[in-house]
């Protein structure tokens, strides 16, 4: 199998993975990973339990569909794919989501707090939660890259999230991890008010993972 197509097949287990997962429901959510000269990303308006690996469409750095099988447009949303492809030197798959209750904490339009030692799988003390702006934009765009910064995981504020990794399988995973997270940490929320890690425990957290060389569930 050429790499391209390895390429396209890892996009379209991924997909299935997050659907299985219920991280995307319709249309919403899209993942790229990055491609020889640019990147490569689920097609827009489609569910993603119809894809397969041929839907996939390859984009150059300016925007241009470099490959189509199908004749698909890329996901509206490939800016910030492109974005940040373009700053972040260390990663190549992103996965963007619309799942419930990463959605749910980024209408209120903050960072995930310390509230649990595994939002240190995000690389920090913290989930920010990016400014708001209209989807498919370059102000949503670099709004992203600020939120995103130094991490691997930020919200989109009234919209949903972003996880990012070296590969498809960490990106997927950091996904997972996130909304499970969210969904603990609106659980919290209904009941009482989450007591925080500070500073020294999570940096304790942060070194261990590093020590890792991956982070771990256990
Ligand atoms: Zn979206």
């Amino acid at each position: 199998m050429k790499k391209d197509m390895v390429q396209e097949e890892g996009l379209l287990q991924s997909s299935l993975i997050l659907n299985r997962k219920g991280l995307n429901h319709g249309a919403t959510g899209n993942l790229s990973c990055r491609g020889n000269d640019a990147f490569i990303i689920t097609p827009s308006g489609i569910n993603l339990e119809n894809l397969d690996a041929d839907a996939m469409v390859e984009v150059g750095i300016n925007g241009d569909i470099i490959k189509s099988k199908n004749n698909h447009k890329p996901s509206s949303e490939w800016l910030f794919h492109r974005d940040i492809y373009a700053s972040r030197d260390d990663i190549n798959a992103i996965v963007h989501t619309h799942s419930v209750f990463s959605s749910t904490l980024s209408v209120l339009g903050e960072s995930i707090p310390p509230f649990h030692y595994m939002i240190a799988v995000a690389g920090g003390d913290s989930i920010r939660c990016s400014e708001y702006a209209l989807f498919g934009t370059q102000e949503l765009s670099n709004n992203i890259i600020v939120a995103i910064k130094q991490r691997k995981a930020c919200l989109i504020s009234n919209h949903g999230m972003i996880a990012i990794g070296k590969d498809l399988n960490e990106a997927t995973n950091i996904a997972i991890e996130v909304e499970h997270l969210a969904q603990v940490y609106v659980q919290a929320k209904m009941i009482g008010t989450p007591k925080l890690l500070n500073d020294r425990q999570m940096c304790e957290v942060i070194d261990k993972f590093k020590n890792y060389g991956e982070w771990r569930k256990d």
